[in-house]
């Protein structure tokens, strides 16, 4: 059976602010699962609290609007319990890198082989846009009283410092490269995290739409000069492999730092970092657990006839202090 971007849909009904930078990203998504021709009830997708949170509610695969922060554990948990599952976590900048930050780092610890899309708008939209974890210094978008009195955190140099092994950067106006970095997110083994760029045309008044495609910034032409940018291919190759000597490893970080150091007016997007020497958590538990993946513990049986199958006595024999 061949799968469309219809068998994605729902007829949930849609409360987001007309021109949200949300509807690119739940498209894009939308079109990479369908490209990528996986079944729906292969699919589970899992968002903490926030506008883009609801994401879970207009996509037709199984899905989990979970609590404020706590995607991560969620999404990781399932995929632990459930292996063959193509899993993804969704949720704003708010959710995951303020009070979701300590997941979002032990994530990284684990490299679990699941995707991880951050919608990214600099506020907390759902509660009226007071400034999120990635909202500059000294900015002051509409709801603020006062500017911005804390710094930004890097979304991109703290998924490297935790360990994630496939980071990219899209932005919710460029569906066509988003659905593509999507893809790719899905199908490399490990914890893939995409940060999306997206405008909050209700309370962010300061990064819209108009901001990122440089209306502000004409040429002598009267061009406007676009902020976001995809890194070119040929000029940039994220990848690190076993096969790369320590030369080229120290160089991709390198390569890697610099542009997610760029900023105010380059914002590079596009695949910035792949790394395939890491083993996934999944492949550590099949160390451990031989016959993980065959028999993971979604399939299970618990019990027969009403008696519960777990044996704890060999557990507790192996507790036991003396
Ligand atoms: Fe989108 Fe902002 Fe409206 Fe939330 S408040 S739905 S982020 S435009």
């Amino acid at each position: 059976m061949a799968y469309s971007l219809a068998d994605y849909k729902t007829s949930v009904h849609n409360n987001w602010c007309p021109g949200c930078g949300d509807f690119g990203i739940l498209n894009a998504i939308q079109m990479g699962l369908a490209d990528l021709q996986l079944p729906p009830h292969r699919v589970a997708v899992f968002s903490g609290v926030g506008c883009s949170s609801k994401t879970p509610h207009y996509i037709n695969a199984y899905g989990v609007h979970t609590l404020h922060g706590r995607v991560l554990p969620f999404a990781v948990g399932a995929k632990l319990a459930n292996p063959g599952l193509t899993v993804l976590a969704v949720g704003g900048d708010g959710d995951g890198l303020g009070i979701g930050a300590g997941h979002f780092v032990a994530a990284g610890r684990r490299n679990v082989d699941i995707t991880y899309v951050l919608f990214n708008n600099g506020v907390y939209g759902l509660t009226k846009g007071q400034a999120s974890p990635t909202l500059a210094l000294n900015k002051q978008t509409k709801s603020l009283p006062r500017p911005n009195a804390s710094g930004p955190v890097n979304p991109l140099l703290l998924a490297f410092a935790s360990g994630y092994t496939f980071i990219a950067r899209g932005y919710a106006y460029n569906v066509p490269q988003l659905k593509a970095l999507i893809q790719q997110a899905v199908e490399h083994p490990g914890l893939a995290f995409v940060e999306v760029r997206q405008p909050c045309p209700t309370y962010n008044n300061i990064t819209t739409r108009d901001w990122y495609g440089g209306a502000d910034r004409l040429d002598t032409a009267g061009k406007p000069q676009p902020r976001v940018y995809s890194v070119p291919d040929q000029e940039y190759d994220p990848l690190i492999s076993e096969d790369s000597s320590e030369a080229q490893r120290l160089a991709t970080i390198a390569a890697f730092t610099s542009k997610a150091l760029e900023g105010g007016d380059a914002i590079p997007t596009g695949v910035l970092l792949r790394n395939l020497t890491q083993s996934t958590y999944g492949q550590r538990l099949e160390a451990r657990l031989p016959g993980y993946h065959d028999v993971p513990p979604a399939t299970r049986a618990i019990e027969v006839e009403g008696k519960s199958l777990a044996d704890l006595e060999p557990l507790f024999e192996e507790l036991r202090v003396v």
